[in-house]
């Protein structure tokens, strides 16, 4: 007999470590819910089965009695967690909500407390005793009202958790989900049928049959989930990518509800001071009217926010899962930090329309703008006058000074523009030290004073090279819009005449 309690402790004691090492396991791995319930259900099974495992090692009643109450601290909440994995599991809850934690609570919480405090009341074990079983002492006891309420409530949360199984199998099309279940299911029998056993048998035999069968099924959900959730190597690719994408993802369910989400897109929500949970987006985005607006359509849009007082852009796609009925059911939203592409995009285009030396337009840039201007002034009926200016004697200028203080020359001259003129009017350099202006809502009188002014700051702006004094003036040929002009070449030409005669008049000097 001796060999059955030693065979029987090995047993035990390797299902307790196994018990341990998956309660870590399913712990630490995953955000899923039903794996932190799964992790607490083994944690439960795990106490149960090392009680148990120290009672039948023991040598008298008292030892019993204590490692009796050791198993319950886990076993009063056995059966209602196993009956909260299989709801988280199947997703026919999508988090354990307080009023229903309460509602299945309350009994196991109960039994645990009134089995603590059995001695003072007796209103779990009425009395308890040792008996000889085949040379073996092992511990007896009478049961009392509570342990019926609670054997009862523990039977009917596992027959509750055998149809959550069974309807998930039913309603899962998918093969491999719906044998994934089954295998749930059946698992899930196992410690109804060793329950029935110790109501039925218990008393004559003294063997605790859950505790037996538990690890059996343990092992098996452990299984089952470990091969389709965890070893499946697609699906583990998939969560790995999933889990560590840059993009931020949210995975959103019937009802809107976030059912899954990254780390990315955690730390996306977080800068707004929003925590993602299991609760519908309309929930959870309350304080983001714009935001909750993006997620809750079936197109990409962008969005941008302040981070650490940095404008950051943000590219938020959808992806429909699923098939084409319930498209809108279900989606993934991808949230994509497009900052660095934005300001790369800038940067290209800034490069693309602006001339370095001198901080304009270069010359396409301008006749593009330039060409809209003219069409939006024709349309609308409005002035708009158009400013062509030469350095004068440029090539003076580079031959005493070199080419480099001739470069100095037209970069100064760049800042006067900038300068000089108003925010709307468009300025660009068309040629090597020749620039050009459209002045909007201007007159050709107008612009004739405006040009004048700029002339005089140019001859009096003092630009130094080293420690050189270089003098430069300006000559500048005015056009302006007439009935006589068609298009923007022409209003050039006119100025470009001007500019001839400015230069003939003996330079410095403004001409229309
Ligand atoms: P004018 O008064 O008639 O305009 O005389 P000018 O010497 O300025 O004659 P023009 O406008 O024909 O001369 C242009 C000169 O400007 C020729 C070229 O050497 C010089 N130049 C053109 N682009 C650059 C540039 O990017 N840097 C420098 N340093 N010189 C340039
Ligand atoms: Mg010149
Ligand atoms: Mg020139």
């Amino acid at each position: 007999m001796n060999t059955v309690k030693t065979l029987l402790s090995l047993y035990l004691l390797l299902a307790v470590i196994l018990a341990q090492f998956f309660s870590a396991y399913f712990f630490s791995k995953g955000r899923a819910s039903y794996r932190k319930a799964f992790s607490a259900l083994v944690m439960c099974i795990s106490v149960y089965l090392f009680g148990y495992l120290m009672i039948i090692n023991s040598s008298n009643l008292q030892e019993m009695i204590f490692w009796n109450g050791i198993q319950y601290l886990g076993l009063p909440f056995i059966s209602v967690l196993w009956l909260t994995v299989a709801l988280l599991y199947t997703r026919t809850i999508y988090s354990l909500k307080i009023r229903m934690a309460l509602l299945l609570y309350a009994v196991p919480v109960l039994t645990f407390f009134i089995r603590l405090t059995n001695p003072w009341h007796h209103l779990f074990y009425t009395a308890w005793g040792m008996r000889e079983y085949y040379g073996n002492v092992s511990l007896y006891m009478e049961r009392g009202p509570w342990y019926y309420i609670n054997i009862t409530y523990t039977i009917l949360c596992l027959l509750l958790t055998v149809i959550v199984y069974f309807i998930g199998c039913l309603k899962n099309k998918a093969g491999y989900t719906k044998s994934h279940f089954l295998i749930f299911f059946f698992a899930s029998l196992l410690p109804l049928i060793g329950i029935t056993m110790i109501l039925l048998f218990f008393d004559e035999w003294s063997i605790d049959y859950s505790a037996l069968i538990m690890p059996v099924s343990l092992l098996i959900i452990s299984y089952g989930i470990l091969k389709h959730d965890f070893l499946e190597i697609r699906t583990l690719a998939r969560e790995a990518i999933f889990e560590n994408n840059l993009a931020g993802m949210v995975v959103l369910g019937p009802g809107n509800r976030i059912v899954d989400y990254n780390k990315a897109a955690e730390q996306f929500f977080a800068a707004m001071n929003i925590v993602l949970s299991n609760n519908p987006i309309e929930r959870v985005l309350k304080q983001q009217p714009k935001l909750l607006e993006i997620f809750q359509s079936d197109s990409g849009r962008d969005f941008s926010m302040i981070i650490d007082g940095e404008e950051r852009y943000f590219e938020i796609d959808v992806v429909p899962l699923g098939d084409f009925q319930d498209r809108s059911q279900r989606m993934l939203k991808s949230i994509r930090d497009v900052t660095e592409e934005k300001k790369m995009q800038e940067k290209l285009k800034f490069l693309a329309t602006t001339d370095s030396l001198s901080g304009l337009y270069n010359r396409a840039e301008f006749m593009s703008l330039a060409k809209r201007e003219f069409a939006w002034a024709q349309t609308n009926n409005e002035d708009l006058a158009l400013l062509i200016m030469d350095l004068d004697n440029f090539k003076v200028i580079n031959d005493t000074f070199g080419h480099a203080a001739g470069d100095e020359a037209i970069r100064e001259i760049g800042n006067i523009i900038k300068t000089s003129f108003r925010k709307t009017d468009i300025a660009g350099r068309i040629g090597g030290e020749e620039f050009a202006v459209v002045l909007k809502n201007a007159s050709l009188e107008e612009a004739k004073l405006v040009a004048e002014k700029f002339r005089e700051t140019v001859a009096t702006r003092k630009v130094f090279y080293g420690k050189q004094e270089i003098s430069l003036t300006v000559s500048i040929g005015v056009a302006a819009m007439h009935d006589d002009v068609n298009d923007i070449e022409d209003i050039l030409k006119k100025a470009d005449d001007a500019l001839y005669r400015a230069k003939a008049m003996g330079r410095n000097r403004v001409a229309t």
